[in-house]
């Protein structure tokens, strides 16, 4: 068989196991395919090294080329399909894994001789070689999948607007590149003639066209939901984040107060009648804690705002390093906390009270005095029997608090009665 049947015959094999496990990503994940990934980048170095195949003109290409050139177009595809996140984490895998790898096998070169076994015949000059070629082939990696986004997303606006088009010239220019520092690292170690490198250059152009043309056939025909709206501008591409991440990042931030990150508002309006059905269900108490830092108003009058705010942040730090695990606090109007704690009032007036103290150790250098805070607290079921009764229960007790003289602690139970403690 000729070597371009044979190569031909490689990239078909490579390409109808790879799609297949890509497209299946959904169902086995994706995982499954990093794997292959991972695996066909190890072979393909030890390939480059070892086969060469002759190709008509006298010229020879590496055993490498249609695995490595299908690799690149496999990572496009990956990106083409989900974002540049999941193109990123293969490519971290493959640079630390190569290298881990390295380590490895040198501490066990220093560590001694490979014994002699009949039959057996190692090769140690091999064993360094490649060592080498790995870490080089995948730093070259990381730089032209890097390369072959930029300018398939350039070469879109640019050049052509077809993926075919797109696909194969950012293929065969990454490619090119490619071939041309990698041969120089080959060549240093092995001595390949320059014929390698022509060989492999015309190998892998040709990898390239055969790959975007079944690249093409698959975005076209096998998995056609809607290709991914192109980004804007390719700088950055890892560190730009993608859809998804943004998506993550969003629901993180919704329901969080920016100043202080605790929950917000909205957040307790959600959880407040949770945790009181669960109370219901096992019979237990709930307590709710309504914290109002005093005289704030004349703190941002004297020292600004900004001064305003560290103290807000401080007194939600304070709260939350003194509340329990299973107290959820909440910062529920602008110098209001609301902290829900699953507790009768023997214990929720304990961390009440030294909630209020801890408040009041804080030390602050810029301010004149220290900061206080009143709290009111009423308890689910004994002094209400719902989250909006509680509320005016726990509000009525602040405003108790205050008129007593503030900083202090005050308990819908013991309204008509004294103050705690
Ligand atoms: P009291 O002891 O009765 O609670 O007196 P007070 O001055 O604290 O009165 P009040 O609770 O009504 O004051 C709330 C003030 O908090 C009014 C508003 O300007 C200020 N404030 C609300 N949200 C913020 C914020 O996010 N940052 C800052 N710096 N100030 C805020
Ligand atoms: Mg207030
Ligand atoms: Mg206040």
């Amino acid at each position: 068989m000729s070597g371009f049947l044979v190569l031909l015959a490689q990239a078909a094999i490579y390409f109808a196991a790879m799609a297949v496990i890509f497209n299946f990503r959904t169902v086995i994940g994706i995982g499954v395919f990093y794997c292959v990934l991972g695996a066909m980048h190890f072979l393909e170095t030890y390939l480059a090294a070892v086969f060469f195949i002759e190709l008509p003109f006298g010229l020879i290409s590496p055993g490498s080329t249609v695995m490595f050139a299908g690799k690149l177009a496999f990572f496009l595809l990956l990106y083409i399909k989900e974002d540049a996140e999941s193109m990123r984490q293969p490519i971290y895998g493959l640079l630390i894994g190569n290298v881990l790898m390295v380590v490895l096998a040198m501490i066990l070169r220093a560590y001694s001789e490979p014994v002699n076994l009949p039959g057996y015949n190692p090769d140690l000059r091999f064993l360094d070689q490649i060592g080498f070629l790995m870490i080089w082939g995948t730093v070259l990696l990381f730089i032209d999948l890097i390369a072959l986004v930029i300018i398939y997303e350039r070469l879109g606006a640019l050049v052509t607007n077809t993926i075919p088009g797109r696909i194969f010239i950012s293929l065969a220019i990454v490619l090119s590149f490619d071939q041309a520092l990698f041969y120089v690292g080959l060549t240093l170690l092995t001595g390949v003639p320059v014929s390698a490198f022509y060989g492999g250059w015309i190998a892998k152009i040709g990898a390239a066209g055969f790959f975007s043309l079944m690249l093409t056939i698959y975005l076209r025909f096998i998995e056609t939901t809607a290709i991914r709206a192109r980004p804007q501008g390719a700088i950055d591409v890892f560190d730009r984040l993608t859809y998804r991440h943004r998506y993550e990042k969003l629901v993180e931030r919704i329901g969080k107060d920016p100043l202080t990150g605790l929950q917000d508002r909205g957040r307790f309006d959600a959880q407040g009648p949770k945790m009181l059905q669960v109370a219901l269900r096992s019979e237990r108490s709930v307590s709710l804690m309504m914290i109002d830092i005093d005289h704030f108003k004349s703190i941002n009058d004297r020292h600004g705002h900004p001064v305003g705010d560290k103290v807000i942040r401080e007194v939600a730090n304070a709260i939350m390093r003194t509340k329990r695990e299973a107290d959820e606090l909440f910062r529920y109007g602008g110098e209001e906390f609301a902290l829900l704690c699953p507790e009768a009032p023997p214990g929720a007036m304990a961390l009440a009270e030294r909630i209020r103290a801890a408040v009041e150790a804080i030390s602050h250098p810029d301010l004149d005095r220290a900061i206080t805070i009143s709290i009111g607290i009423a308890t689910f079921p004994t002094d209400a029997n719902g989250i909006q009764e509680l509320l005016t229960r726990a509000d009525s007790a602040l405003y108790e608090a205050k008129a007593l003289g503030r900083n202090r602690v005050f308990s819908a139970a013991a309204a008509g009665q004294r103050p705690w403690p």
